[in-house]
């Protein structure tokens, strides 16, 4: 219920992570099925240009890091990998893929001197499909996408002005109207990704809220009764099963009627307040909770603990809340607040109802008995109330 939500930065850079995971999955599968398609189709054509063992020398790199990228990171949690990996990962891949695009067109255009047309379509569609595949995997980090996709544009357009030079404005043309898309693109892009985060970090914290509402009170900042009651049966639930004791403390302030009265609204609230500290720094433990049960009336619930510790931590509430000298000039007990408590242990078989009647019961005994201290006992079934038997 504590776990702070993730402010907008720390999502944004938990997002671009994943979202870079994902890429490069996805990278390298395309990676891997352009490559085949590549063989497939060349193995097809008739009387291919290239031979196969050039054709797999120039693929191999390629699909090598391609089949890396898959077999190192598809397989593993996207959390386990920095940010500068994938990046990386994605740039070799890339570079993997400039050697195939220039030693292809280098070796085509070499053997058929009447193909230029040939080798340049080549290269015009595998960087038009890389162009695109790394400006889509890289949107969220601008510099990385910039890096990526200018070389393969530069080889497009080199490939371009050897084949045809009588026209370089259209190959240049092509240059800039590709990088100002993929630009303007990625701006957009990464508009919407931040803003679908925005979204998210405020609904975290709206929700946070909201759960804190729900369970918190928002005086004292100790649970409220809903999250006493939602814990109680939880915790008798665990006892049930597991044999272990489980006590309830319900404490009530003394004479608080007074206290307001005298000291007016406001100071009553800042000994409540006070009160809530102590009790929340002596039920210390991790389950142990301590709640507002309503009004001037606190409870404990005290997992894993019998009567004799239940009993320890109702006398540390006495000591503690003497040596916080809260001040209560009206009470017939001494300057300070002091605190009456019902002390009880729950029993196999004894739902929450039967608990808390028997340790109201108690508390009400420490009323009667004058105030200031603590009565203990063993809860009963709420119908024989005159069983509790006080310790
Ligand atoms: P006793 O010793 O028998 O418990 O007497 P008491 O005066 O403490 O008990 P009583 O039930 O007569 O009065 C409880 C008072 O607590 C009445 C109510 O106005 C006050 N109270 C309840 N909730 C709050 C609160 O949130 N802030 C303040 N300042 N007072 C509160
Ligand atoms: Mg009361
Ligand atoms: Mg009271």
């Amino acid at each position: 219920m504590n776990s702070k939500p993730k402010s907008f930065d720390e999502l944004l850079v938990q997002e671009t992570h994943i979202y870079l995971c994902r890429s490069v999955k996805w990278t390298a599968y395309l990676s891997v099925f352009l490559l085949v398609a590549i063989f497939i189709a060349t193995v097809l054509q008739k009387n291919h240009l290239l031979t196969l063992p050039d054709l797999l020398v120039l693929e191999m790199p390629t699909l090598c890091i391609a089949f890396f990228g898959l077999a190192g990171i598809l397989y593993r949690q996207p959390e386990k990998h920095r940010m500068g990996l994938v990046l990386a990962y994605l740039l070799v891949l890339e570079v993997a893929w400039i050697y195939f695009v220039v030693g292809h067109y280098w070796l085509t255009s070499s053997y058929d001197l009447m193909g230029a047309h040939g080798a340049l379509a080549a290269v015009d569609s595998v960087t038009d499909v890389l162009v695109f595949t790394f400006a889509i995997s890289l949107f969220p980090v601008r510099r990385w996408l910039i890096i990526s996709v200018v070389p393969l544009l530069l080889v497009n357009l080199v490939t371009r002005l050897i084949e045809i030079p009588e026209n370089p404005i259209f190959a240049l043309t092509k240059f800039v109207c590709l990088l100002v898309i993929i630009i303007t693109g990625q701006k957009v892009l990464l508009q919407w990704f931040r803003k679908a985060i925005l979204r998210d970090a405020e609904k975290q914290q709206l929700l946070q809220q909201f759960k804190r509402m729900a369970l918190i009170d928002g005086l004292t900042e100790l649970s409220n009764r809903r999250h006493f009651d939602e814990v109680l049966a939880l915790e008798i639930k665990a006892a049930e099963r597991t044999g272990d004791p489980l006590s309830v403390i319900l404490l009530d302030v003394d004479f608080f009627k007074r206290l307001n009265d005298s000291q007016g609204h406001s100071e009553g609230d800042r000994a409540l307040v006070r009160f809530a500290e102590v009790l929340h720094g002596v039920a210390s433990r991790p389950r142990d909770l301590a709640a507002r049960y309503g009004g001037e009336e606190f409870a404990i619930i005290l997992p894993d603990t019998g009567l004799d510790g239940a009993r320890h931590i109702a006398e540390q509430i006495r000591v503690e809340l003497k040596a916080a000298e809260l001040s209560h000039p009206d009470s017939t007990l001494g300057d300070y607040v002091t605190v009456s408590q019902g002390v009880c242990l729950w029993q196999p078989g004894l739902d929450a109802c039967d608990l808390l009647a028997s340790v109201d019961q108690l508390l009400y005994q420490s009323k009667s008995q004058g105030r200031d201290r603590f009565s203990c006992g063993i809860a009963k079934k709420e119908a024989d109330e005159e069983l509790v038997s006080p310790i």
